[in-house]
């Protein structure tokens, strides 16, 4: 991993009190876009046209004014990031890295330093230099305090790993938390089997990861060997999984990994999934590559995607339209629950089509654009009511005698 650091090198981790709360929105959001508009970076990567105060407004309609639940009660959030909130991560990240050019314009980063979210890990001459460090953390801004801790027995833990410093050389191992219940997916659970199986190989996976000695890897797998024989799972399948996940170290199988190829598909069902698997290793065996599928789910931009181009006044139903005659002020006011242009041919045989043919001459003069959509509707009863308020208003002359009456019946 790292094996510059001395024997009086000691690890440190600086872990950020309660982040996402405390990160301060209106602040960060002004950096995000100062950035953002560096170079028009923003623009000409997304290939948009915003300006720097219309971004700022974006940004604030997403992320203030969060309301939650708790204890049957609404609250409102009124600093910080929601958790869970998309933009809860990507705020609280561009808030850190401008604290960390802040530390690096003052030339005050120590020579190893790396940080998850709002965990760092930092190789820190001493314990004086490590206090220090701290101290210039803490007075970087107002709402964000640090907390420090340090190796103990040259252990340190770390985003799920354990790091020991072993001489001048730093060993990985899995780490848990000490309030791990070991509590995952029951075997009697009522979940199909290829969960269960990939729950265990998630694990085992994990296991060889984070393990930077085989006998890390051995000591997990006695872990998890235990965690699953309480969880129900059959001692067999455990084994069978652990022992194709070791065997798959060996340098054999690593070389010939390098000639896997990945291709991503939208996941559709599992039917499918079986399908291109088969194929793919029918494939595979048939060019010498390993080909394997990466299955991708639905983004939520293909949801915001416009799905289909918004239709013309005539293709609504439901609607209550106005006609207007080309050739004279004469006009009608009518309603329909159907599509319209459905309507429209009907006009014809109407008081419209008849006016047509009385005053002009010509019953093929009807046509769309004569009509206008003033009300679309959701039911039938809206489509009368509006129809009448239109008709006292407008007073149309093409509406017979009978439309008026049904005016007047509202009344
Ligand atoms: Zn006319």
């Amino acid at each position: 991993m790292h094996n510059e650091n001395t024997r009086s090198d000691i690890l440190a981790s600086y872990d950020v009190t309660s982040l996402f709360t405390n990160v301060p929105v209106q602040e960060t959001i002004n950096i995000l876009v100062e950035k953002a508009f560096t170079d028009n970076w923003f623009n000409s990567t997304y290939d948009l046209n915003l300006q720097k105060d219309q971004l700022t407004q974006l940004l604030r309609m997403a992320s203030t004014d969060q309301l939650f639940q708790f204890d049957g009660q609404l609250y409102e959030q009124c600093e910080g990031v929601a958790m869970g909130s998309p933009l809860g991560p990507l705020l609280a990240n561009v808030f850190m890295c401008h604290l960390e050019e802040r530390l690096s314009n003052d030339d005050l980063i120590p020579s190893y330093y790396k940080r998850y979210v709002d965990d760092t890990l930092a190789i820190m001459p001493g314990l004086d230099a490590a206090v220090s460090f701290l101290n210039v953390l803490n007075g970087l801004h107002p709402s964000i305090h640090f907390t420090m801790e340090l190796s103990n027995n040259d252990s340190i833990p770390f985003i799920g790993t354990l790091i020991t410093k072993n001489g001048n050389k730093l060993e990985t191992q899995v780490y848990r938390k000490p309030t791990n219940t070991g509590l995952l997916l029951h075997f009697q659970s009522h979940t199909d089997l290829r969960y269960k199986k990939c729950l265990i190989k998630t694990m085992v996976h994990r296991a060889k990861e984070l393990s930077s000695t085989h006998q890390a890897f051995v000591d997990e797998c006695r872990h998890l060997k235990s965690m699953f024989h309480r969880l129900g799972y059959p001692s067999s399948l455990v084994n069978f999984i652990i022992d194709k996940c070791d065997y798959s170290s060996t340098p054999d199988t690593e070389t010939k990994s390098v000639e896997t190829l990945r291709v991503s598909i939208p996941f559709k069902d599992q039917i499918s999934v079986n399908i291109a698997k088969r194929q793919m290793r029918d494939l595979s065996s048939k060019i010498g590559i390993d080909v394997q599928p990466v299955y991708t789910s639905k983004k939520l931009e293909q949801d915001l995607k416009l799905k289909e181009i918004k239709p013309r006044i005539v293709n609504q139903h439901s609607v209550v339209y106005c006609f207007k005659c080309d050739l004279c002020d004469s006009n009608y006011v009518g309603y329909t629950t159907r599509h319209l242009f459905q309507r429209i041919a009907d006009h014809r045989y109407s008081a419209i089509g008849r006016h047509l043919r009385d005053a002009h001459g010509n019953i093929d003069l009807l046509n769309e654009s004569q009509f206008r959509m003033l009300k679309k509707c959701s039911t039938k009863w809206d489509c009368l009511v509006y129809e009448m308020l239109y008709i006292r208003t407008i007073r149309p002359n093409l509406n017979t005698q009978s439309d008026s009456i049904r005016a007047k019946l509202f009344v």
